[in-house]
């Protein structure tokens, strides 16, 4: 006879009702009641702006500040900085910044472990975008803050984590009250600035935890799932480049081109050429190069393991050889470069030395880069 399946085996963990009620509570009144007021009074050009800058400064505060200054200490900015950042963050109703980068950094540590990491993408779409939030999946971590023991020595991140509620009820009870009755439309609002912005803010933020680990390529590495992706970054902030954060945590950018979208970055950016930040940290060049090009080995190598040729072994070595010339000459191309910043820096340059080693740099410049593209010619092959 079979045995009667206890419900404790697949029993779920409890619901939290408060995150339910409130993502629930929120989300509906901005899904109907911002069309239906759209429709019955109109929404005034200065009410939308302001819901966009609202927007903009949560968001910020969370990218700039919780995410890239306080869970990865990707510089240092000056207090009346982080003081905004706190009370944006508080607007944006994400938890405390000690305990948002409690969970970030762990899922920084044990990324894809759907034991540990407490948003998991590989338990799914559902469970790292909101559904980790909604039963307590992770309670015995609660209130534990031994990963951010450097956090808890800043007053501001004190305060805010023991003022959290009172915070996230003046902010965004208060902010689109006041806006209300500045702009003459009260309700309108609060819905746009009060209920819109929020929802909005959350699931921006969300999409980072869910879709920018599904959905992207992974120029950098393919050790965990995070993906870069450019319609991302553009909904997040800059933060869609997120297999280059992963691979590269610390660097202050997730775009590191210029064209890229990463206005978190620019406003880190700006923010130390005023003087209210420092010490952005950067990854250096020929790190990220070289991160580039062993993750464009292994792709080809995959490749031509899985094709049945005769001649594996040769085209395999034959990769191999290509990539440690194109290694080599990136190498030699950094250490000169290297050398020449280091001796501009102490101020020892000759200017006919000076002129001596610039052309040397674009001799080994061209030489990396002539390897550089029969590397690409090769691996095209294979890709
Ligand atoms: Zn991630
Ligand atoms: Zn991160």
């Amino acid at each position: 006879m079979s045995q009667p399946e206890t419900r404790s085996n697949h029993e779920k963990p409890a619901i939290i009702w408060l995150n339910l009620l409130v993502f629930a509570i929120t989300f509906t009144i901005a899904a109907i009641g911002v069309p239906w007021y759209a429709i019955a009074h109109g929404f005034s050009i200065e009410l939308i702006v302001s819901a966009v800058i609202a927007l903009s400064f949560c968001e910020l505060s969370i990218t700039a500040g919780y995410h890239r200054l306080w869970s990865h200490k990707a510089y240092q900015a000056n207090a009346v900085v982080r003081f905004f950042y706190a009370i944006g963050g508080a607007f944006a109703v994400q938890n405390s910044i000690l305990h948002w980068c409690s969970d970030h950094r762990v899922h920084h540590q044990f990324v894809d472990n759907n034991d540990k990491d407490p948003y998991s993408a590989k338990r799914g779409f559902w469970y790292s975008h909101i559904g980790w939030m909604l039963r307590e999946y992770q309670a015995h971590r609660y209130t534990n803050y031994d990963n951010v023991k450097d956090l808890k020595k800043q007053k501001i991140v004190g305060l805010q984590h023991k003022y959290y509620l009172t915070l996230v009820l003046l902010t965004n009870f208060g902010i689109p009250a006041i806006l209300g009755l500045w702009f003459n439309d009260f309700w309108g609002s609060i819905l746009l600035v009060g209920f819109l912005r929020l929802v909005v803010s959350h699931h921006i933020t969300f999409l980072i935890n869910s879709l920018a680990h599904m959905w992207g390529t992974q120029p950098y590495n393919d050790k965990n799932t995070a993906k870069d992706n450019p319609i991302l970054a553009f909904l997040t902030f800059g933060e869609g480049y997120h297999n280059f954060h992963h691979a590269f945590q610390y660097d202050y950018r997730n775009a590191i081109k210029w064209w890229q979208f990463d206005p978190t970055k620019w406003l880190i950016k700006s923010l130390s050429l005023v003087g209210l930040a420092s010490n952005l940290k950067k990854i250096s060049d020929i790190k990220i190069a070289q991160a580039i090009a062993a993750q464009q080995l292994l792709k080809a190598k995959e490749k031509v393991n899985m094709l049945n040729i005769p001649d594996r072994e040769k085209v395999l070595a034959l990769i191999q050889k290509e990539y440690d010339i194109l290694i080599q000459k990136m190498d030699d191309f950094y250490q000169l470069k290297k050398e020449w910043l280091d001796k501009t820096k102490a101020g020892l340059q000759q200017s006919v030395e000076k002129s001596q080693i610039n052309k040397t740099l674009q001799e080994l410049k061209a030489n990396w880069e002539n390897q550089q593209a029969s590397w690409h010619l090769m691996i095209k092959q294979y890709a």
